[in-house]
């Protein structure tokens, strides 16, 4: 018999455990996220005529309605990629090469996106950070070397709002004032992909250019589409850049957009489902769902600290409200505990990135995701401890609901 949702899901997550499992798996990873059963039904249609007028109502629904999201007036593309290749549309369609990029390495993604700006032939500068802190640690930095560049050859500020790979996330504002402090004309671009529709974000209010997201963390989506919000500074930019690009570039999607409609076939059974996250969040209210991520973020770092283990984020004004990264005590294997975890409890826990290798683990608390779902994730954790025989103290789930009930809606 063909294996159901629930065994796929497990036998992808690597559990060895034979036959079948009762439950649903606990997908507690930074993104993917778990997708709500109303998401998967939206998109349990037949696949549609992707130039017919039903087409191109889905079309604007999706691309009006996430302007809402980004909080923007502005333009909004729709990718049938991954966050990627966001990344990889905002360079091409605004710089040319050779062009310099200013970046903060706030850990693994924004590694990431300066590795592929260098595969595009810019020239990336690299502010460098301990892993612990969001850029805006550097924002003093940023605004020295910007006021240096007196010839502009700084074309881009690049920065990650929240950095999946370590949980900070980056006050975007204060990297606005930095650029304009400096009195410089470089266009500021954001990676969103795990902070939107999970933490507050404010394309136009924040003087951004170019922000990235993409489907799968807060949208509650699965893999497969991402998005660029584009100020007109940043579609102005257009004009003069000569990178090369074909499948990425926003003049050959703003016809077709106008009216609804895409250059090349859309991932249409995405987009039906992303037409009901949109329509989910607005229910629920952006301002109450940015609320219930940051409760849920607050009694995971008071489980953490129970445990006597330590937040890897050490700047509580960047703790991220999506996920929460834990060192591991000295001696003691993070992915030894998170296999530990899978096999007994059927749970996925993010593992650590490139230097964070084995030294944590991640707690992805974004998305479609409760208290109950939390205490479950916890409970997972600290009995998981326990048979990885990690030292800690007992009471982190403990420490957890008294601060979700006391704080539980009335
Ligand atoms: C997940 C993620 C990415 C990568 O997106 P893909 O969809 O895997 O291509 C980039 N940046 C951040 C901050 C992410 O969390």
């Amino acid at each position: 018999m063909a294996p159901d949702g629930t065994q796929r899901a497990r036998h992808e997550a690597g559990s060895n455990a034979p036959g079948r499992i009762a439950g649903r798996h606990f997908l507690q990873i930074p993104g993917p996220t778990n997708v709500p059963d109303r998401i998967l039904r939206a998109m349990d249609a037949p696949t549609m005529d992707h130039r017919s007028p039903a087409f191109a109502r889905l079309g604007r629904a999706c691309i009006e309605g996430m302007k809402t999201i980004f909080r923007t007036e502005g333009h909004v593309f729709i990718y049938p990629a991954s966050g990627t290749g966001a990344w990889e549309a905002a360079l091409v369609n605004t710089l040319s090469p050779e062009d310099e990029v200013l970046m903060v390495e706030t850990g693994h993604f924004a590694l990431l996106w300066k590795r592929l700006a260098e595969r595009l032939g810019l020239k990336p500068r690299f502010i460098a950070t301990d892993w612990r802190v969001g850029a805006d640690a550097a924002a003093a930095e940023i605004e020295a070397i910007l006021a240096e560049d007196r010839a502009h050859d700084i074309k881009a500020v690049c920065v990650v709002h929240n950095e999946t790979s370590t949980g900070c996330t980056t006050d975007i504002p204060a990297i606005r004032r930095a650029i304009d402090a400096a009195h410089h004309p470089a266009l500021f671009m954001v990676d969103t992909i795990s902070s939107l529709a999970s933490i507050d974000y404010r394309h136009d209010e924040w003087g951004v250019d170019v922000t990235v997201g993409g489907s799968q963390k807060g949208l509650m989506l699965p893999p497969g589409l991402s998005f660029n919000a584009v100020s007109e500074k940043a579609m102005a930019a257009t004009a003069k850049a000569r990178l090369p690009r074909s499948f990425w570039s926003w003049e050959e999607h703003s016809g077709p957009n106008a009216t609804g409609y895409f250059p090349y076939t859309p991932a249409t059974n995405l987009l039906y489902g992303l037409e009901a996250a949109i329509a989910m969040l607005h229910e629920e209210g952006l301002a109450n769902v940015f609320a219930r991520h940051d409760r849920h973020a607050e009694a995971t770092r008071r489980a953490v600290r129970a445990w006597g283990l330590e937040v890897l984020c050490r700047e509580p004004r960047n703790y991220s409200s999506s996920l929460t990264a834990v060192l591991m005590p000295d001696g003691h294997s993070a992915d030894g505990l998170r296999a530990r975890i899978r096999d007994a409890f059927d749970m996925s826990l993010g593992n650590g990135l490139s230097r964070l290798a084995d030294r944590v683990f991640r707690i992805g608390h974004l998305g479609d995701f409760n208290d109950l779902m939390l205490v479950g994730t916890l409970g997972g954790i600290e009995m998981g401890l326990e048979l990885a025989k990690v030292p800690h103290q007992k009471g982190g789930v403990a420490a957890a609901m008294s601060y979700l009930a006391a704080t539980a809606p009335s």
